[in-house]
C-alpha cells in the first residue's frame, strides 16, 4: 500500500464527475494506492517468447501473460536482489521493462491489416522507447520507423534502448512533433501519437505525479495534444491508421482531443471500435469505441487509446518543407561495401541487412525504406552505426554486435557467468575454451550478446562502451 500517494481533493472531485457509472470511486482510490504489478515485454528481435520463458522459469521467474500483448508478462521473482535492469537478460536486450497497459497502443496499431511490417511508420513522441521497441519488434526490423522525440536528454535514452534491443530500422528525429503534418504530408502508413500528457494514470508508479495537478494545466496540455493530433493526421497517408494514446484519465486530454479532430475532418476518417481488441476489452470501451483504461479495471496504470483510419486526403494548408541542413552521408560504393560485407560474413556468418552509407570515419547501415524520406527530414541518427574506420581497416561497433551477434554462427566466444560479470564490469577476460581466436570477437553469455571484444593471445580485451560499464549489483 502506498499511503503517501498524493490524491488531492480537487482531483478526486474532478474524477468522480467523469467516472463511468459502473465503476466505483472507492476502488479507484484503493487501486491508486496499490503498488503496480511489475511487467515486462519479451523482445522478439532477440528471443522467442517460448525460449525466454524456458530460460527464466528455472531462475524462479513467474511470468503471467498480459492478455492484450502476446509478448507481455506480469512478473514475480523469487530472488529480487539484482535489479531487473542489471540482469544479464536485460543487458543483452532480451526484454524491456514496460507497464502492461502501455503495451495496448501498439497492439491496437498492429491489430489491423493496414499496418504492415515493411511499411513507413511514425512514432511521434517516442522516448524512452518502450513503444518504439515494441513496434520495431512487430516490424521485425523491416521497413522504416521514424521515432521522434522533442527532449534532448530523453532522446539519448531512446537511442540507448534502441541499441540494447537490437533495433536497426529506426531513424531518430528531434522535433516538436507538430512539424510532421507540415513537412511530410501523407507520408506514413501508420502513426502512433503517444502524446505528452498530465500523467494522471501514473500515480501507482509515482506517488507525486499529481503534485502540480490543476484544471488549467490539463486544458493547456490538451491544446498541445490537439495540435499534435491534427499534424499527425496530415502526415498520415489516406488508407492509413493512427493511434492516439495517453497515460492520463481526464476527458479533456482524451475524448475531447479526438472530438476536436472529428469536428475538423470528421468526413475524412472514422474511429474504429476497440471493444474486440482482446477478451474483456469491452470492460474499458467507451461508447465511441475508445479504450479508457481506469486503473481498477485491469489492475494497471490508467491509459487511453483511440484508433482511427483515414479514408481520404484533406486540404493541408500547413504544408511547407522543413529545413534540412547538410546531409553528411554518401552511399558506400560497391567496391568498398562488397568486400566489407564478404569479410563480415566470413568472420561471423551473418550478413548485415540494409543500405551502407559512409561519413568521415564511420560506416552506417540505413533502413530499407530510407530513400522514401531522404531529403525530406533532418535525422539525428539513422539505422545503425556498423563500423568505425581507420587507416588500415575498420572496427565493428558495439551496436552492430547487439543487433547481429546473437545470429552469428562463428567469431563469438561464450562466457561463463563469472566471466560475463567481469566483462560487464569493463574488465578483460580469459575464457576457458580450447583455443583462443584472433581479431574481433562477439562476446556472449548463454547465447546472447553482451558486446564486442578483441583476442590478444588467450585474453579477450574488453570493448564495452564506457557508459555501459556497471560496477555492482550485477546478475548472480
Ligand atoms: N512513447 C513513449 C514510450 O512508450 O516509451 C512515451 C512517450 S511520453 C508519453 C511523451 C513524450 O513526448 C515525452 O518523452 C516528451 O518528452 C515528448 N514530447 C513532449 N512534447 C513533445 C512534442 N511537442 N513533440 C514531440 N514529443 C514531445
Amino acid at each position: 500500500m502506498h499511503d503517501n500517494t498524493y490524491l488531492p481533493d480537487h482531483f478526486l472531485r474532478h474524477i468522480a464527475a467523469i467516472m463511468p457509472a459502473h465503476l466505483s470511486m472507492d476502488e479507484f482510490v484503493a487501486s491508486c494506492r496499490r503498488p503496480l504489478r511489475r511487467s515486462i515485454r519479451v523482445n522478439t528481435l532477440k528471443i522467442s517468447v517460448a525460449a525466454f520463458v524456458a530460460r527464466m522459469q528455472p531462475l524462479g521467474w513467474q511470468l503471467d501473460p498480459v492478455p492484450w500483448c502476446d509478448t507481455g508478462f506480469w512478473l514475480s521473482r523469487e530472488d529480487e536482489r539484482v535489479p531487473l535492469g542489471n540482469t544479464a537478460e536485460h543487458l543483452s536486450g532480451l526484454f524491456y521493462i514496460q507497464e502492461a497497459s502501455s503495451m495496448l497502443p501498439v497492439t491496437a496499431l498492429f491489430a489491423c491489416e493496414q499496418t504492415q511490417r515493411d511499411g513507413m511508420l511514425l512514432d511521434a513522441a517516442a522516448a524512452p522507447g518502450s513503444k518504439t521497441t515494441q513496434i520495431a519488434a512487430l516490424m521485425d526490423n523491416q521497413g522504416m520507423l521514424v521515432a521522434n522525440e522533442y527532449s534532448s536528454s530523453r532522446l539519448k535514452v531512446l537511442s540507448a534502448n534502441l541499441q540494447r534491443c537490437g533495433v536497426t530500422n529506426v531513424g531518430m528525429t528531434h522535433f516538436d512533433a507538430k512539424v510532421f503534418g507540415q513537412w511530410l504530408p501523407e507520408t506514413f502508413d501508420a502513426i502512433l501519437l503517444d502524446a505528452p500528457c498530465s500523467g494522471e494514470g501514473t500515480v501507482r508508479k509515482d506517488e507525486d505525479a499529481l503534485r502540480n495537478w490543476s484544471i488549467e494545466s490539463i486544458d493547456e496540455i490538451a491544446a498541445v495534444q490537439q495540435g499534435l493530433l491534427e499534424s499527425a493526421f496530415h502526415a498520415l497517408k489516406p488508407g492509413g491508421v493512427l493511434v492516439y494514446s495517453t497515460c492520463t484519465l481526464s476527458l479533456q486530454e482524451n475524448q475531447a482531443v479526438c472530438q476536436s479532430l472529428q469536428d475538423k475532418f470528421g468526413d475524412a476518417f472514422s474511429f474504429d471500435s476497440l471493444a474486440d481488441l482482446f477478451p474483456a476489452a469491452e470492460k474499458a470501451c467507451t461508447p465511441e469505441g475508445y479504450l479508457h483504461v481506469w486503473p481498477q479495471i485491469f489492475d494497471s496504470e490508467g491509459f487511453f487509446v483511440a484508433r482511427l483510419r483515414k479514408q481520404h486526403s484533406v486540404p493541408n494548408t500547413m504544408f511547407k518543407p522543413g529545413k534540412l541542413g547538410k546531409f553528411p552521408f554518401l552511399p558506400l560504393p560497391a567496391k568498398e561495401s562488397e568486400p566489407m560485407l564478404r569479410e563480415i560474413e566470413a568472420a561471423f556468418g551473418v550478413v548485415p541487412q540494409g543500405n551502407l552509407f559512409g561519413r568521415s570515419e564511420e560506416i552506417w547501415l540505413f533502413p530499407q525504406l530510407f530513400e522514401q524520406v531522404q531529403g525530406k527530414l533532418r535525422f539525428d541518427r539513422i539505422g545503425l552505426k556498423l563500423a568505425e574506420t581507420f587507416k588500415k581497416g575498420y572496427r565493428l561497433t558495439h551496436e552492430w554486435a547487439l543487433a547481429y551477434g546473437d545470429g552469428a554462427s562463428k567469431g563469438f566466444v561464450e562466457l561463463d557467468i563469472a566471466d560475463a560479470r567481469e566483462f560487464m564490469m569493463g574488465r578483460d577476460v580469459w575464457p576457458e575454451q580450447e583455443a583462443a581466436g584472433t581479431g574481433e570477437v562477439i562476446v556472449r553469455y548463454q547465447g546472447h550478446t553482451l558486446g564486442m571484444g578483441k583476442w590478444v593471445g588467450s585474453r579477450v580485451k574488453n570493448a564495452l562502451p564506457r557508459e555501459l560499464v556497471r560496477d555492482n549489483n550485477l546478475f548472480v
